[in-house]
């Protein structure tokens, strides 16, 4: 019953994200620090471990409408689920 489970974010593009770099003397160690990004990543699931790719404003705006696609594939998935489920408990109680 769970095959069908998609958790959407794992498609969709996660932006907004500041972080820290390992260099020792930079700006983002500052006081008050000065953080990088905001990075946009591109998360995923491949053969059950989570990939995460970091991407340029430019590749997001490229590729926004295949992320877009598999979000709405990801959400007709839970509706058709939702949906067989509902037909199954008013046909078998
Ligand atoms: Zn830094």
């Amino acid at each position: 019953m769970n095959t069908l489970e998609f958790d959407q974010r794992r498609l969709a593009l996660q932006a907004g994200d500041f972080m820290r770099c390992g260099k020792a003397n930079c700006r983002c160690k500052a006081d008050p620090p000065s953080l990088h990004g905001p990075y946009l990543h591109w998360t995923r699931t491949v053969a059950g471990k989570t990939v995460t790719r970091s991407l340029t404003a430019e590749q997001a705006r490229c590729y926004q409408p295949w992320f877009d696609h598999a979000q709405r594939l990801c959400e007709l998935l839970t509706e058709l689920q939702a949906s067989s489920l509902r037909a199954f408990l008013d046909a078998e109680g």
